[in-house]
């Protein structure tokens, strides 16, 4: 079986489905076998780290929905690079509006034609797959933009700068900040995508003073280029470009020149509603998934570049 993760504000009815699942086929929910879990909370509740998934269900649930733009934005942040968020409903748009016409309290929305839908995702990382509306069947498949290699990997080369010295040591996760004027021109006239993107990164004259000669070897890389909305608020700051690479330095190295070279990109810059915790969250995801691209043959080059 797969691994479902269930999510309902309704306590009772997240029971009743865990009872008929397991009725059918028992499953241990302790460990990491696959297994049908349960979450009582909407979908903005959903911590980050219970993802990414590949693809996020709202059936016959999308019209109950109060807050239904916050709730794509949730479902986007959830779902792997190229995932799937799907709103369905079997008994289709007929059926759907009797229910309203019965309830308006209860179902606040009708269900979103093509129109709605682009006007309801629009600035959000997804887009339409496909849309069945028709009377008796509604089906609207969205999807996450998939990480994709760059048609060929960047090369950047600055010397590290001090950043807003808030926050990513707090974080767990120190970021090199790169002056964004010195190296966003590799990314060519229409400049960079925001958003977080990996690599490989090496430190090119760690200081003799206190560092270890491991420092000099190159290592794996996740780099946000982007306005950082989280702190910032929903507008963004200025462009900042941060690496944070996956080793443990022996020492800083603020005026030391870093080499990173960018095989490709996991996601769009969002702001995490939750805050820090969600971002932190998030990041720990955007580091599993950089290592998981990593180790794939398309970016079997990409270390050479940095040594
Ligand atoms: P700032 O806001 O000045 O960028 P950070 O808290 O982001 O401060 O810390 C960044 C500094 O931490 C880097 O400039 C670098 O000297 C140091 N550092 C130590 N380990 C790492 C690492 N693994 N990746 C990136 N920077 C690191
Ligand atoms: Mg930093």
């Amino acid at each position: 079986m797969e691994d479902i993760l269930a999510v309902d504000v309704s306590p009772a009815m997240l029971g009743a489905g865990l009872a008929r699942h397991n009725a059918a086929s028992p499953t241990s929910l302790s460990g990491n076998a696959p297994a049908l879990r349960a979450w009582t909370g909407d979908i903005e509740s959903v911590p980050t780290y219970q993802g990414p998934v590949d693809a996020v269900f709202f059936n016959s649930v999308f019209g109950n929905v109060h807050d239904q733009r916050g709730a794509l934005d949730a479902a986007s942040g959830l779902a792997r690079p190229g995932g799937r968020v799907v709103l369905s409903h079997p008994l289709g748009r007929a059926w759907h509006g009797r229910l309203r016409a019965a309830d308006p309290e209860a179902v606040p929305h009708a269900l979103p034609d093509a129109g709605a839908l682009d006007a309801l995702i629009a600035g959000l990382p997804l887009r339409v797959v496909s849309l069945i509306d028709e009377a008796d069947c509604y089906a609207a498949v969205l999807e996450v933009p998939p990480g994709f290699a760059l048609p060929a990997p960047l090369l950047l080369e600055a010397p590290v700068v001090a950043g807003f010295g808030r926050g990513s040591r707090q974080l767990g996760t120190p970021t090199a900040n790169l002056p964004p004027d010195q190296v966003v021109g590799a990314f060519g006239p229409a400049g960079p995508s925001l958003g977080v993107y990996f690599g490989w990164a090496r430190l090119l004259d760690p200081d003799p003073e206190g560092s270890a000669p491991a420092d000099a070897a190159p290592y794996p890389a996740v780099l946000n280029v982007g306005r950082r909305p989280t702190f910032e608020g929903q507008a963004g700051g200025d462009l900042t470009v941060e690496v944070h690479v996956l080793h443990r330095y022996a020492a800083d190295f603020y005026g030391r020149p870093l080499r990173v070279a960018v095989g490709g990109f996991l996601r769009p810059e969002r702001r995490f509603a939750g805050g820090v915790p969600a971002l932190v969250a998030q990041i720990a995801a955007d580091i599993g998934m950089a290592r998981a691209a990593l180790g794939g043959p398309e970016h079997a080059g990409l270390r050479g570049m940095v040594e």
